[in-house]
């Protein structure tokens, strides 16, 4: 089912929003050569408690996942670029991190993902991130009122064609509120003028990933962690996005 959210309800989703980011802000700037991705975790779930927030993560259990997640964020490394389950592992130089970060707040979920380079930046990835991010950036410029969830979908898909990559087309955007996964599903690849027409009050995560040169994934035997099949690295990021009647609102900005 879509729901749509009043103009007040976006409102109360700001709190959420802003905490998501401060998380994601937080995150990125302790990701260092030498940090455990299990200090990460630590961090988010101390943030979590101060903010009296809520884990959208830590008893989540859908049908895909081997058994409740146990954690408060997604820690992908290098050639994982999804749903990586926090392990024992500390951050080496030129390591390609994407956390991935969704909370409530009062009641209401936020959703938000970032890319960053451990230690010295390299060229390939950080181009990489930077395609990511530009389709995340097309992504929510099209999540305008009287366009069609296909408009979003195409625009994310041109930006990866234009650069020569691939797009997996089973994970995607989704529908954000009292809960993390709603509808609809938002692809980063489509055709434009296609699907559900957006109207304001729709709150959607767009969250597109992508590898360095395969559409195709594998998961870990820990039953979440995704990476790519061909061992290339792989970028993510996300926002959460409320469509208005005017300019796209992003409710995870940071700033
Ligand atoms: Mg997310």
């Amino acid at each position: 089912m879509i729901e749509l959210r009043t103009p007040t309800q976006i409102e109360q989703m700001r709190p959420a929003g802003r905490f998501v980011a401060s998380v994601i802000k937080a995150l990125s700037e302790k990701a260092a050569v030498g940090v455990n991705l299990l200090e990460l975790d630590a961090l988010a779930h101390k943030m979590i408690r101060d903010a009296g927030a809520e884990s959208c993560y830590i008893d989540y259990h859908p049908s895909f996942g081997a058994s409740p997640f146990g954690k408060v964020l997604c820690t992908s490394v290098n050639d994982a670029v999804l749903h990586g389950l926090p392990f024992d592992y500390v951050l080496k130089d030129g390591d390609l991190l994407s956390v991935d970060f969704a909370a409530s707040v009062d009641g209401w979920v936020a959703d938000s993902a970032l890319s960053v380079i451990v230690g010295t930046p390299n060229e390939k990835d950080q181009w990489l991130i930077d395609v990511t991010q530009r389709a995340l950036d097309a992504g929510i410029d099209a999540a305008r009122a009287g366009n069609k969830i296909g408009d979003i979908s195409f625009a994310i898909g041109s930006v990866a064609h234009a650069e020569g990559l691939k797009v997996n087309l089973q994970f995607g955007g989704h529908g954000v509120g009292r809960t993390m996964h709603g509808e609809p599903h938002i692809s980063n690849d489509g055709r434009a003028g296609r699907g559900l027409k957006l109207r304001p009050g729709l709150v959607i995560a767009i969250e597109p990933w992508f590898l360095h040169t395969t559409d195709e994934i594998t998961f870990d035997p820990d039953g979440w962690t995704i990476r790519s099949a061909d061992g290339s690295r792989g970028a993510h990021v996300e926002h959460t996005v409320a469509i208005t009647d005017g300019d796209p609102l992003v409710l995870t900005a940071r700033d």
